[in-house]
């Protein structure tokens, strides 16, 4: 199994008017290729700062980061936007869609971006939507479908590149309970099936146990690493496509 993610010792100040907020701490993180790991901790603990880092959007200070093979701390800003744009996906709490397209435009953006041709385009979006159960909805705009929904679209467009990475921060922030752990359901069952690493943060530790492994940071650093042996596997609801927006 590869490694997908590999951090050691890696810090990050922000200087502030008062005094330095140290947003992480000499972190050390592995994952692997078909694994979840969930990023926990209260808000400001610095999983953010963790992501961005790791997603090559932000640079840390200090230490080791080798993401899909690229060495982070000697990469040009260049290969940093070229990590963001072929391996990276990214997906946010509040879901990013485009309003004016609907949910097949919105997942064949980035298939636009990357030159790719339209009837290729058209099979690829098909199996996206069919990915994340919503073929029925295809041609509804964001204003149309439930939270829930909008993020299955948001994560769908985020898998068009063929990512090796999938970082979500806060993915279940805007969404109730039970449509949360649908959609870290998706995140587990996209891991399985595409091969993916995936970097899920939350401050909702209800949602974390069908991770592979988790880890706690508070105040930066890493406090505490739990792998789950026998994380459950979880699949769709079969009535997914076919059940009202909430
Ligand atoms: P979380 O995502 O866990 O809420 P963040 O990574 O956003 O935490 O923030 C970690 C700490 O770094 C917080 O104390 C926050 O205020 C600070 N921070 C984050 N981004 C910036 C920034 N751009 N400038 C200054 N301080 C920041
Ligand atoms: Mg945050």
């Amino acid at each position: 199994m590869s490694v997908i993610v590999e951090l050691h010792g890696v810090t990050k100040d922000y200087p502030a008017a008062r005094e330095v907020v140290h947003a992480l701490r000499s972190v050390d993180l592995t994952v692997e290729q078909g694994t979840l790991v969930a990023v926990h901790g209260r808000s400001g603990s610095g999983k953010t700062t963790l992501l961005n880092v790791i997603g090559g959007l932000d640079r840390a200070d200090s230490g080791e980061a080798l993401v899909c093979g690229l060495d982070l701390f000697r990469a040009s800003d260049r290969e940093l936007a070229e990590l963001r744009r072929t391996r990276v996906a990214f997906v946010f709490q509040a879901f990013g869609l485009l309003p004016v397209l609907s949910a097949a435009e919105n997942i064949e953006v980035p298939l636009r971006l990357q030159g790719m041709r339209r009837d290729a385009r058209a099979g690829r979006v098909a199996e996206l939507l069919d990915l994340v159960g919503l073929a029925p909805r295809a041609a509804h705009r964001p204003s149309e479908l439930s939270g829930g929904e909008q993020q299955r679209v948001a994560i769908a467009r985020s898998l068009a590149a063929s990512p090796s990475l999938l970082i979500a921060d806060e993915p279940t922030g805007q969404l109730d309970s039970r449509t949360g752990a649908e959609i870290m359901a998706l995140i587990h069952r996209v891991v399985a099936e595409r091969d993916v690493a995936a970097i899920v943060a939350t401050h909702d530790v209800s949602i974390i146990d069908v991770a592979h492994s988790h880890v706690e940071l508070r105040d930066g650093a890493i406090v505490h690493t739990e792998v789950v042996h026998a994380a459950p596997v979880v699949s769709a609801p079969a009535d997914w496509a076919r059940r009202d927006p909430d």
